[in-house]
């Protein structure tokens, strides 16, 4: 009786919540999903840095809203690409960037924790929660540029000791790039061989 649900209940596009045919993302929020892809890596601070999407349009809208379902559809659609861009990297440990628990509680999930997780099915790779937050820092987006590096600066630290292993160091966003280096810088200082860094999306500064 599916016909009696999607009368009651039409399946909403889970990006722009609009009725959709078919599918959980409509054609128009796709096509404009589409046309953010990046296949490039970036270098921020020495760090190669890999990112899905350019952070803007529907993709932003998505991540800045913390649309769960918008969100995880992006992500699973998407990682595999990320993962196969990663090969060439020798990477031996996935580190998730670690949202401070207040600000974890105000979003309801860490899309960050959601991405490392589905890069480590991915890649067969093994998650650890390395690093912790021990500041509230404020959200980098609500900073101008200059602000931005003193608000981040020592806001990490170790929880364990590496022994060398090459860490793919996990991120929703990454604009200007310095919470990535104090978080990198941190994960060398713990005993990281190398850090790579993986996003969603990258943002324009
Ligand atoms: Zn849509």
């Amino acid at each position: 009786m599916t016909w009696v649900r999607d009368f009651l209940f039409p399946p909403l596009c889970v990006v722009c919540e609009e009725e959709v045919v078919d599918g959980d993302v409509c054609e128009g929020c796709w096509r404009e999903i589409v046309r953010e892809v990046l296949f490039e890596h970036q270098v921020f601070f020495g760090f190669r840095v890999y990112s899905l999407f350019h952070y803007g349009g529907r993709v932003k809208d998505v991540i800045s809203g913390f649309k769960y379902r918008g969100f995880l559809q992006l992500a699973e659609s998407f990682v595999p690409a990320l993962a196969e861009n990663l090969k060439t990297e020798g990477i031996d440990l996935i580190v998730p960037l670690p949202l401070h628990p207040a600000r974890r509680r105000e979003r309801g999930f860490s899309q960050t924790e959601v991405i490392a997780r589905l890069l480590s099915k991915e890649m067969g790779l093994p998650v650890r929660r390395v690093l912790f937050r021990w500041r509230y820092t404020k959200p980098q987006a609500l900073l101008k540029a200059e602000r931005r590096k003193e608000n981040v600066k020592g806001a990490f630290a170790h929880m364990e000791r590496l022994k060398g292993e090459r860490v793919l160091l996990v991120d929703d966003v990454i604009t200007t790039g310095y919470t990535f280096f104090y978080a990198a810088s941190e994960l060398l200082r713990a005993g990281a061989g190398g850090v790579v860094g993986a996003t969603l999306a990258r943002g324009r500064v």
